[in-house]
Formats: structure tokens, sequence, C-alpha cells
């Protein structure tokens, strides 16, 4: 992509020649791109469809630490959580810009890794890169990422929207970002206590994966396209499944009943969380950053999703005030919290 492996300081090229080096490389793919990078503004055709817009920001030491994140990883994390906001409104991304803000500390070299890692994400999604702004400011790294998605008036999703008697779903499993990131800190704190150890990261990759480099549910949106399912209510799960499902309780004005057994925990977070002394269910729960999608669907959709290795169902829509509860693996029930549940 970038071919230059020195540690160059940005004053050689200036601002505008910057972004001329980073733009340069962009391919434009989305039927939807009018005119990209390069004038005052982008231009974007919708087509007769409805346009779903999502902004966030990533700032150095507050939501990622460069001890441990790849800037590589890190560009490709930053546009993925953004393609997550879009698919959570049953959209497809399609386009980004992005606005990245650095101290001088920050070689050339450093921004095109960044860079790399957001336009292979781009590349793998299909998602065009439209525009942004380069800026300098005292310290440290901040990236904001505003997507742009598509779908047909009519089958976008909202937060609000269940019913009583809908089914609760959930894609891929759960917990394991955030045991990915209680693994790279402990490492981070044995190197800064012995600069000797080399972390040990082994055999955890799907976990650490999960953490640094995840990936968006575009897949989704398109199989329930496939099948002609409009969920009633959707929501991506950046801060916990718990919280997320708050969300969807107070927007849709249901509560939900969610079983402990029905959890979708990959192996190695369980394992990991059993190391760590926590409870899987807890992580599955609480952790953040999978960018799964929550979402409900009525009753008679359930043979749709039924034989899906992909989506599980995880409990239902019941009536307001019967509270959010999680019915644990010996019967019990539990109040969850919006910061996941206590054990009595
Ligand atoms: P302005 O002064 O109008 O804000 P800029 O010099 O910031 O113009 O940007 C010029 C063009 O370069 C615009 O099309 C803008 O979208 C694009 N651009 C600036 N920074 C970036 C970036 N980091 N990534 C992609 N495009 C960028
Ligand atoms: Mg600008």
């Amino acid at each position: 992509m970038f071919e230059n492996k020195e540690k160059t300081s940005i004053d050689k090229l200036g601002e505008f020649g910057l972004i001329d080096h980073l733009t340069s490389v962009i391919e434009l793919s989305s039927q939807h791109t009018v005119l990209g990078t390069g004038d005052d503004g982008a231009l974007l055709d919708a087509k007769g469809k409805q346009i779903v817009i999502s902004t966030d920001s990533l700032v150095e030491n507050v939501h990622f630490d460069m001890m441990y994140t790849p800037l590589k990883h890190l560009g490709y994390k930053a546009a993925v959580a953004n393609f997550s906001d879009i698919c959570a409104m049953n959209a497809v991304p399609e386009q980004i810009t992005v606005s990245i803000s650095f101290s001088s500390k920050y070689t050339l070299e450093s921004i095109e890794e960044l860079y790399s890692g957001i336009l292979i994400a781009c590349k793998k999604y299909k998602v065009d890169l439209v525009g942004g702004d380069t800026c300098t400011i005292p310290n440290g790294l901040v990236i904001n990422v505003t997507a742009i998605g598509y779908q047909d008036a009519g089958k976008e999703v909202k937060r609000g929207g269940a019913k009583e008697g809908d089914l609760l779903c959930v894609t891929g499993d759960l917990g394991g970002a955030f045991m990915g990131l209680q693994l790279l800190e402990r490492e981070k704190r044995v190197f800064l206590e012995n600069k000797e150890m080399k972390p040990d990261l082994q055999d955890h990759d799907y976990i650490v994966g999960r953490q640094l480099r995840p990936e968006a549910r575009v897949d989704l949106v398109n199989m329930l396209a496939e099948h002609e399912i409009i969920p009633t209510s959707m929501i991506d799960v950046s801060d916990g499944l718990s919280s997320e499902i708050f969300h969807l309780s107070k927007h849709s004005e249901v509560d939900f009943a969610v079983y402990e057994d029905k959890l979708p925990i990959d192996q190695d977070t369980y394992n990991m969380a059993m190391e760590f002394g926590i409870d899987p269910t807890t992580a599955a729960l609480n952790g953040g950053e999978d960018y799964e999608i929550l979402f409900t669907i009525p009753q008679s959709d359930y043979d749709k999703v039924k034989n899906s290795q992909d989506i599980s169902v995880i409990g239902y829509a019941r009536e307001k005030g019967m509270k959010n509860q999680l019915i644990s693996k010996s019967g019990n029930v539990h109040d969850l919290q919006a910061q996941g549940w206590q054990h009595e």
C-alpha cells in the first residue's frame, strides 16, 4: 500500500502533502459514491434509498492503549466499529469519512500504518473512504470515523419496536473481546514489571483478535434480507449485552427474560474467564466490544433463524414491569443490571 520504511517527520510533507499522500491509494467501488476525496465535499447519490449515518471517536488512552494496540489494527477497528453501527440499523455501510488528529510524536510511517488498517477494512467491506480531515494536536491520537449506509425505506430497524413475545437473538459469541482485553492488560503489567518478558499471547489468537481486530456483521444484514426478515428492534453489542438489553427494553417499552444456558460463549473465552476467576456469564453479559448484533424478531420468524449456526435465541420480550432478568442454569432468577448482574 504505502512504501516507506523510515521515520519521516510529517512536517516534511505538510498537511496538504500528507492528505494527498494518504488519499492517493484510495479506489472507489460503491454505486452510491459520485465523488470522493479532493474537493470541499464528497458527492453521494442515495438512489432513492434511506441514508443511515453514524459517527464515533477513538481517543488515545481513553479507548486504546498504544502499548498493545498495533496502529494497523486500530485503523481497522475504528472503521469496523462504525460499520457495525450501520449494521445495527439493518443497513449496509458504503462510505466513511475519517478525521485524524495527532501530535508530532507520530511519524509519517505510523500514520500510514493507521491509514492502511482503515483501507484494509474498507476494501474487505467494499466501503469507500470519501473524505476526512487532518489536524495536529498537542498530545496523543484521535480518530473520528463517520459511516454512511443505505437501506430501502421501511427496512431500517431502530432500538424501539420489540413487542411482547418477540424472540431476543444475538449473532456470534460474547465476552471474547473483554477476555482478550484482560489478557492484553495482564501481559502489559508483566512487561512493565520486567521489560525482558515477552507477552504470552500464544494460543489466544481468537480472544486477542476479538479485542484488537473485530468484525462487523454485514453478513447478518444480508442474511436477514435474503430470508425476508425485518427485525422489530436492533442494536450492536459495543458496551456489553446487558447494557444493550436495557437500551432495547427502554426504547421498545418491554422487558426481557434471558436464559444463561443460551448465551453463546466461545471455549477460549470460557477458559480465559476461568483462569482470571471471572464468571464466564459475567464476561458475556458485561464485556463490551464484541460488535455482534442483538435483535428481536416475531415468533413467526423463528423457523427462518433456527438452523443458523451463528444466531442464538437467548430470550424473549415480555410485558414492561416484569424486569430484565437472567434465568440461571439452575433456574434461579436474577435481575439484570445495565452493567451485568450480581451473584447473590
Ligand atoms: P478543507 O480546508 O475544505 O477542510 P481539507 O484540506 O481539510 O479541506 O481537505 C481537502 C480534501 O481532502 C477534502 O476532500 C477532505 O475530505 C480530504 N481529506 C482531508 N483529510 C483527509 C483524511 N485524513 N482522509 C481522507 N480525506 C481527507
Ligand atoms: Mg478540513
